[in-house]
This record gives C-alpha cells, sequence and structure tokens, in this order.
C-alpha cells in the first residue's frame, strides 16, 4: 500500500487562505482587525521562537498581535493582574500564555485567570466542560487541527476504532473527545497502560502525544491505519516524532510527518479561535 504523507503545511496554507478573506471582508465592512495578545514569561528560547512564529502567522493573514514579556521572576498574582488588564481591553479578542512557564507559575491556575471568551487555547474549564458537553466554541488548537488533518483527508471515522497516545489537556484529552463526537470508539493509552502495540495493532487511528521519540513502530500499525504523529522531541539534536515514519510506511494508509505535519496545522487553528473569538465578541 502506498502511504500517503499529509502536506500539513500545503493544508495549513490552503486554510489561512480562506482565514485571511474572512478577516479581509471584516476589515472592508469598517471593522477593526481581530487582535491576539501573547503573553512571554522568562526567557526560554524555544517560546520566543514559538511566539514569533505565532506573531508572523498572524500578521499573514491581517490579524493584529501584540507581545508581552515578563521577567523570570514573576509571581503568580502579578501574572494576574496582566491577564486581567487583557481580559479587560475591549480590542484584545485572544490571549494566549506561552508555555512552558517558570516553576513559581502553574498552567491551571493561569487557565482560570483569562476570560473564556479569550481563551484561543481552549484551556479554561469552562471551554474544556463545553467541549465536554459538544458546544464547546474554543477548542485546544492541536487537536483541532488534527480533526482538520483527517477531515480534509477523507479518513473516515464514523465507527473507526481510534486509539489516542497521552492524556493531556491540551492534546490527548481533547482530541479523544473530538474523535467520539466523530463516531469513533475511543481508546485512550497512557503512561499505565499495558501493551500499548495490542492496543494500536486493532487501531484504523492512531493519535501519537506522547513526546517519546519513534514510540510507535512498524509492527503496531494495523494496514490501512491513519497514523498522526503528534509528538515533537530532539534526539542528537534532529527533531523527532513518537512515530517511526519510514518504519510505518507502506503499512499505513496515511502518516502526518514529523516536521511539516500537525505542526502548521496548530498554529492555523490559533488563527481561527483568534477569528472566531472576535467574531463572538464583536457578534460580527
Ligand atoms: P504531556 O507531557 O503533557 O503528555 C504526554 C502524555 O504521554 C501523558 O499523558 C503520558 O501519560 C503519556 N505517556 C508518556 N510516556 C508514555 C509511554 N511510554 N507510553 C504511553 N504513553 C506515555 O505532553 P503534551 O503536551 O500532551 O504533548 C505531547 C507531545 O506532543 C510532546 O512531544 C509535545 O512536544 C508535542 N506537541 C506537539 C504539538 C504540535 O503542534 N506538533 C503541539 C502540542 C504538543
Amino acid at each position: 500500500m502506498e502511504t500517503i504523507v499529509v502536506d500539513g503545511l500545503a493544508l495549513a496554507q490552503e486554510i489561512r487562505k480562506e482565514l485571511s478573506e474572512a478577516v479581509g471582508r471584516h476589515v472592508a465592512a469598517g471593522r477593526r482587525a481581530p487582535h491576539l495578545a501573547v503573553v512571554r514569561v522568562g526567557d526560554d528560547p524555544a517560546s520566543a521562537s514559538y511566539i514569533k512564529g505565532k506573531r508572523r502567522a498572524c500578521e499573514s493573514i491581517g490579524i493584529e498581535s501584540t507581545e508581552t514579556h515578563l521577567p523570570e521572576a514573576t509571581t503568580p498574582a502579578e501574572l494576574d493582574a496582566m491577564l486581567a488588564e487583557l481580559n479587560g481591553t475591549r480590542h484584545v479578542d485572544g490571549i494566549l500564555v506561552q508555555l512552558p512557564l517558570p516553576r513559581q507559575l502553574d498552567a491551571k491556575r493561569i487557565a482560570l485567570a483569562i476570560d473564556p471568551a479569550k481563551d484561543v487555547d481552549g484551556l479554561h474549564p469552562i471551554n474544556a466542560g463545553r467541549l465536554l458537553q459538544g458546544t464547546a466554541a474554543l477548542v485546544a488548537c492541536t487537536p483541532l487541527g488534527i480533526m482538520e488533518i483527517l477531515r480534509r483527508y477523507d479518513v473516515p471515522l464514523e465507527g473507526a476504532d481510534a486509539v489516542v497516545i497521552g492524556r493531556s489537556d491540551i492534546v490527548g484529552k481533547p482530541v479523544a473527545v473530538l474523535l467520539q463526537q466523530a463516531n469513533a470508539t475511543v481508546t485512550q493509552c497512557h503512561s499505565r497502560t499495558r501493551d500499548l502495540r495490542e492496543h494500536c495493532r486493532r487501531a484504523d487511528v492512531i493519535v501519537a502525544a506522547v513526546g517519546v521519540p519513534k514510540l510507535v513502530q512498524r509492527d503496531w500499525v494495523k494496514p490501512g491505519a491513519a497514523v498522526i504523529d503528534v509528538g515533537v522531541s530532539v534526539v542528537d539534536g534532529v527533531l523527532t516524532g513518537d512515530v517511526d515514519t519510514d518504519g510505518v510506511s507502506g503499512i499505513a494508509r496515511l502518516v502526518t510527518p514529523h516536521r511539516r505535519g500537525v505542526g502548521p496545522m496548530t498554529i492555523t487553528m490559533l488563527l481561527r479561535n483568534t477569528l472566531l473569538a472576535y467574531e463572538q465578541r464583536t457578534r460580527a
């Protein structure tokens, strides 16, 4: 079987064109542009580069963005105060606090401090609860990007057996909920799962969101399965995913590469969420 290698970048560009047209229509109608506020705490070089990529993507489709850079020693109360200010700023539609954070700051507390209407990462308990009940407005970006890949590559989900490896709040749990809402039968695996390989071998769809290089091997994959590689690890300076992509080639129906796969779609869904938050807040 010839394996389709997903072109996440091309797909992202296609969707960004649609989003850019939508932003253009708002501006042409005399409305202000959507606005994303990004908060960076500390000096993690990877965070700086991720933020640069996100802001560049915003700019490319006409979304305005601003960055607030707080020192490494920022206290929880100081970050809360900054987020309260952004919550109260009318022209800010989306707020994103770049992870990872310095040790004294707790991601769950931060999620609570962001107005759910501006929570473009979909991490506020109100948005997580709405997702569970199927009434979600703002859903975490990586799971949305994964679902968009599956949809646009015509991967059948109705009645399919899906295995999600990983159970984080930002990827594993929400993607499992979305797959179930698309009528897949979902098995959620994690670090305590017994015989992960056996679960994977039965799956029509595998989503690997772990961070263990090449965890998913050739003999874990059922012929014709779709394999989504979310994980990002660096091995000897080289970016590596959770899937042995070469190994599953010829067996899987579809695989996402660890570069130009899920990553560009995650950023694109951030743009989509920012536009959605803007449209809901301005009722445009
Ligand atoms: P996380 O560390 O919060 O969660 C990892 C999950 O993997 C946990 O739920 C844990 O139970 C599970 N796990 C760990 N070891 C395991 C093992 N040996 N077998 C089975 N399960 C195991 O990470 P996260 O935030 O969910 O991200 C997961 C990976 O995806 C990371 O590598 C991250 O860098 C990457 N990521 C990529 C994108 C993207 O856009 N490409 C976005 C978000 C996260």
